[in-house]
């Protein structure tokens, strides 16, 4: 095990500091060729470029794209993969999301969780197998791509210019380590929809995300409608004004691969919406997504050991005659997700149903030589032999490697601290910060010289 003392730990921090404060967030209005993700995420490539080239290592570019900081000669290479952006900030957090404040023993800011920390402590990694000349048998690459949270498509530039590595493992997922991820799709919605009584229904703010609060305004008497909504297990709220009656539905936002800890306002919204309505559309589009498991469109399946096909309408608009909708599936091994998507349009002959998205799942060997070293390193540092590898059900840049590129931590499955990822308020424990940086460290070694 690798010694970590406390003038390089300082080191790490003040390095994790400058990086918290770039705000790397995509902005569409500064793209350009030299910045395919916009201006502010080209600053934290610029950034880990320099700061590469000053600490003497080789660099490797995908131009904008992304770039690896390079180490050994090894004819095969193993490496690490971070995301450097971040998504982006509402207007709610009670500390400087850029600021990278500590307080309480904590360091504040978008990325301390998802994930500056890891993507810094795999840089320092680098620094200290350098300084220490630790062997290496194979080359190791830190790498760090600009565009995680939308489209991959960084990571996957970079893998079709440098081709696939022995092995590679994304600090972006939990310890002891993922032996596969579900695949996950995106299905697009669309008619041509105009009903009387409804004037517009709007709910959702992202595919992936459980929607928490249903808008939808009717014309219809307001005791009608409480008389419905009473009569029907929902939270709502409805009030008349000027257009007609205004009727808010509350559920419970959580990521969209966990639906046990959500509870989806669109459901709420339709099972009342139908009773005012009377329409087929309507009735249909209730029945197919009142369940989180895809019971409703005949998806429902459960692999042993990635668990089961969870599903939800998370956006929902009708507006002008026009309806829009966007669904997420996450899906295990076993699912065909072409067959499922004929299924969807043959039960839903009025809307236009297309797969927007389709990333496929994995399921990685976990007697592989490397991943076992890795969960061996884990198991040595934390000695923890209880918790097992996971499945899960996010999508990280292993989606782009060819099966050879699992998530390996940051968080801990002990640890009672909140999973705060693209939640205002982000922090992650100083303490804990030590940890990630010797399991790095010794990870990384560990796979080098498998
Ligand atoms: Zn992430």
């Amino acid at each position: 095990m690798h010694n970590v003392n406390d003038e390089f730990f300082n080191r790490y921090m003040e390095v994790l500091v400058d990086c918290l404060k770039i705000p790397t967030i995509h902005q569409p209005e500064t793209v350009n060729e030299r910045q395919p993700y916009g201006q502010r995420v080209a600053q934290g490539y610029q950034w880990a470029k320099s700061l590469g080239e000053k600490l003497g290592f080789n660099i490797i570019e995908t131009p904008g794209h992304a770039l690896a900081w390079v180490l050994g000669e090894g004819k095969d290479r193993v490496e690490t993969v971070s995301h450097m952006d971040v998504v982006g900030v509402g207007d709610d957090w009670s500390v400087d999301p850029f600021g990278a404040q500590i307080m309480d023993g904590k360091l504040y800011g978008r990325g301390t969780q998802d994930m500056k920390s890891a993507l810094v402590a795999t840089m320092m990694a680098m620094v200290y197998i350098k300084e220490n000349n630790i062997p290496l048998k194979h080359q190791l690459r830190a790498v760090f791509g600009m565009d995680e949270e939308r489209t991959m498509e960084d990571i996957g530039h970079y893998v079709s210019q440098e081709g696939q590595p022995l092995f590679a493992f994304t600090p972006d997922g939990a310890f002891p380590i993922s032996g596969g991820e579900k695949g996950a799709l995106m299905w697009i919605l669309k008619s041509n929809f105009s009903h009387p009584k409804l004037i517009r229904f709007t709910a959702g703010t992202a595919c992936n995300v459980i929607c928490d609060k249903a808008q939808l305004i009717v014309r219809e008497r307001l005791a009608f409608v409480m008389k419905v909504a009473d009569g029907l297990n929902v939270q709502y709220t409805a009030t008349e004004i000027e257009e007609g009656v205004l009727v808010e539905v509350f559920g419970k936002a959580a990521h969209a691969s966990v639906p046990h800890l959500g509870h989806n306002a669109i459901v709420d919204a339709l099972n009342i919406l139908r009773y005012i309505v009377i329409d087929p559309t309507v009735k249909a589009l209730y029945r197919t997504f009142i369940d989180a498991y895809g019971h409703g469109f005949d998806g429902n399946f459960n692999h042993t050991v990635m668990g089961d096909l969870t599903s939800g309408l998370h956006v929902l608009r009708i507006e002008n005659g026009q309806l829009y909708g966007e669904v997420d599936v996450r899906y295990p091994m076993g699912v065909d997700s072409s067959a499922l998507t004929t299924h969807l349009q043959e039960l839903l002959r009025d809307i236009e149903v297309t797969l927007d998205y389709d990333a496929r799942a994995l399921l990685t060997d976990l007697g592989n030589p490397f991943i076992r070293e890795c969960i061996r390193v884990y198991q040595d540092y934390t000695k923890d032999r209880e918790s097992l590898p996971l499945i899960s059900g996010g999508v990280t840049y292993a989606k782009m490697y060819d099966g050879v590129c699992v998530p390996y931590g940051i968080k801990d499955p002990r640890s009672s601290t909140p999973m705060l990822a693209h939640q205002k308020d982000e922090y992650i424990e100083i303490e804990y910060l030590r940890d990630i940086l010797k399991l790095m460290i010794d990870a990384m070694v560990a796979i080098a010289n498998v």
